[in-house]
C-alpha cells in the first residue's frame, strides 16, 4: 500500500493546531478541514511511503522531526485563508 506520509503527518498537526485557543472560532466543518489540509498540501512536498496495514512509522519519524517546521508553517497558513475566505 502506497500513501502520502505527509497527509499523515499534515492531518495530525492539523487536529492539533484547531484545538488551540487561538483558532476556538473558526470552522471546523469537514469543508473547511478538506480545504485547510488540500491547501497545506498542495504547498508541501509529498512523501510517499510503502506500508502495510497498521505498521507504525518509527522510521519516518527523523523525516517528520526535520521537516515539522515548515509542516506547522504551511498548516497554519491553509487555517488562516479558509477561515477567511470558507467555501459556503
Ligand atoms: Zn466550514
Amino acid at each position: 500500500m502506497i500513501l502520502n506520509y505527509m497527509e499523515e503527518i499534515a492531518s495530525r498537526y492539523l487536529e492539533k493546531a484547531l484545538k488551540d485557543p487561538r483558532y476556538a472560532s473558526i470552522c471546523k466543518c469537514d469543508y473547511c478541514k478538506e480545504d485547510i489540509m488540500a491547501m497545506s498540501l498542495n504547498n508541501l512536498t509529498p512523501f510517499y511511503v510503502t506500508t502495510k496495514r497498521g505498521e507504525v512509522y518509527a522510521e519516518y519519524s527523523s523525516y517528520e522531526v526535520q521537516h515539522q517546521a515548515e509542516i506547522i508553517k504551511e498548516v497554519i497558513r491553509a487555517i488562516e485563508f479558509v477561515s477567511v475566505h470558507p467555501n459556503h
